[in-house]
């Protein structure tokens, strides 16, 4: 169905496919009969639109949540039933990853290998929690000699996920299997700029035979569909992972239900490089780090904090990285910089790399926008940045790298930890002792010692600070989705 010139054409009808909401298990189409476009970043083109659901498809998700969380037929399903049904979901989800892939590539800029590789995290991630349902337990609790008490564990019931543009797939994947696994009825509410390929995991769901309503996943815009999503007065759980200024509204929108949320937010990550660093580590996770998913990751190394002795060493050999990345779309096969997500966002970015300059930073390599259709930034390396300046305080989101001098250990450390986020922060170093001493200094919820992004779906993911409290992935990711009741018996 899809094809290299990144027209998404119906083959049976030969029209631009145009996707739909998915709402207890039906494709619905909104009432509004309006839609949202989505195009290719590489160039511009329009390649599908999707119905854009309204406050009627979003009562119409909720109800259908609602009904499936009080036919109880998920909390009371054997949990061996649960487990098996979502490995069925894992299974359907892999078979589906190379379409659903190429979409997600298509819709997003990212290259293939890892659009793809979203597609099996989630299978992962489903396959990693379906272990784990039947192992939720309570425990007993000796009150008094005539009192049997204990704890069990039950969902919340209807549970609405918030999801951003830049891992569409894996950020639906890593909240819905935990919800699920819990007994949630989940609605996710997809980004307006990247909703094509969440219909494509739908039909997994659906070829999966997932009972009615237990996932409903739209597409409308954050400020319509999303805000009256999450003030719903039949949602009692929110799960968002975004921007730290539309989390904060969240946060209002939550307390004024007093209901919970799991937020997971921005960040401004730092890696600190000593002296006696292997440069080529160091190089590798810039590589990764930076420039993959042209830098829109929420813990992307944006900074690097290098002692005086190497710094000059380094900043040339990331020069001279920076010349050798393949530039171009996704879809070409081992590409290293794509496009970044929109036009908006790349002016955006471009503007943090002239406020750097104009701030005093060198443009070691790029600052600019390339001379090309799309939405392509230069793989950029600012030199002599300093901690006060915007480049260094806020998040960017594209591939652009501060980097900043140290003279002494303790100065690195601070400067590390002059934000407001704290999600992700590094270090590279020979020394272990050396680097766990930095990881307990470092105010952040991930430290990678000498290789950027180390963890999977096991790891617990979460922030500190303005990055957000919650925790995703792991064992400790389950604690978001249950709540604790504790039962007294007096037994006379
Ligand atoms: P965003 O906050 O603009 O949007 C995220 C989602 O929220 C979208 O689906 C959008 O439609 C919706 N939304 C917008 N306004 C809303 C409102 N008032 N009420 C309800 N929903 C609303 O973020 P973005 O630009 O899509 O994503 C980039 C941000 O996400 C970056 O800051 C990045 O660091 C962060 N992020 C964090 C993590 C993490 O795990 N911590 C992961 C990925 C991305």
């Amino acid at each position: 169905m899809i094809k290299n010139e990144t027209k998404i054409i119906n083959q049976k009808t030969q029209k631009m496919e145009k996707y739909k909401n998915f709402i207890n298990n039906k494709w619905i189409e909104s009432e509004s009969k309006e839609t949202i476009k989505v195009d290719d970043p590489s160039n511009g083109k329009i390649i599908g639109e999707i119905s854009c659901a309204k406050k009627n498809e979003v009562d119409l998700a909720v109800e259908a949540a609602k009904n499936s969380y009080n036919s109880r037929v998920l909390v009371d399903m054997p949990l061996l039933s649960r487990a098996k049904l979502m490995r069925k979901i894992a299974e359907e989800t892999r078979k589906v990853s190379k379409e659903g892939g190429e979409l997600l590539c298509y819709e997003n800029g990212k290259n293939i290998a890892s659009a793809i590789k979203e597609f099996n995290d989630v299978a992962d991630m489903f396959d990693y929690y379906a272990g784990l349902t039947d192992k939720l337990e309570g425990k007993t609790i000796p009150v008094a000699k005539n009192v049997f008490d204990y704890t069990v564990l039950e969902p919340f019931g209807v549970s609405a996920h918030v999801v951003p543009w830049n891992f569409p797939l894996s950020m639906i994947g890593r909240s819905l299997s935990c919800s699920f696994a819990t007994g949630n009825s989940t609605i996710i509410k997809t980004a307006e700029l990247t909703p094509l390929s969440a219909t494509i995991f739908a039909r997994a769901i659906q070829n999966a035979d997932v009972p009615e309503g237990l996932i409903n996943i739209i597409c409308g815009y954050g400020n319509e569909a999303g805000s009256y999503l999450v003030s719903h007065e039949d949602v009692n759980h929110v799960v968002f992972t975004g921007s730290v200024a539309t989390g904060k509204k969240i946060l209002h929108a939550c307390a004024d239900k007093a209901i919970p949320a799991v937020v997971e937010l921005g960040g401004k990550s730092a890696g600190i490089v000593y002296p006696d660093a292997d440069l080529n580590e160091v190089l590798e996770s810039a590589r990764s780090g930076i420039f993959s998913v042209a830098g829109q990751i929420c813990t992307a190394m944006s900074r690097l904090v290098v002692h005086k002795s190497i710094k000059d060493e380094l900043v040339d050999k990331l020069v001279d990285m920076s010349k050798s990345l393949k530039i171009g779309p996704g879809i070409e096969k081992d590409t290293d910089l794509t496009p970044v997500i929109s036009e908006n966002q790349l002016q955006k970015v471009e503007g943090y790399a002239r406020s750097g300059i104009q701030e005093g930073a060198d443009a070691a390599y790029g600052g600019k926008r390339l001379e090309r259709e799309g939405y392509f930034m230069e793989p950029t390396v600012l030199n002599n940045v300093k901690q006060n300046m915007t480049v260094a305080r806020e998040e960017i989101f594209g591939p652009v790298l501060s980097v900043l001098e140290y003279e002494d250990q303790e100065e690195a450390i601070k400067i590390a930890n002059d934000t407001e986020y704290g999600l992700g922060a590094g270090v590279f170093t020979k020394d272990l002792k050396k680097a766990s001493w930095t990881a307990s200094k470092l105010e952040s919820g991930q430290v990678y010692v000498n290789k950027w992004f180390t963890g999977n779906h096991a790891t617990p993911f979460g922030g500190y600070k303005q990055s957000g409290y919650s925790r995703e992935k792991g064992v400790d990711g389950l604690k978001s989705y249950l709540q604790v009741k504790n039962v007294g018996i007096s037994l006379g």
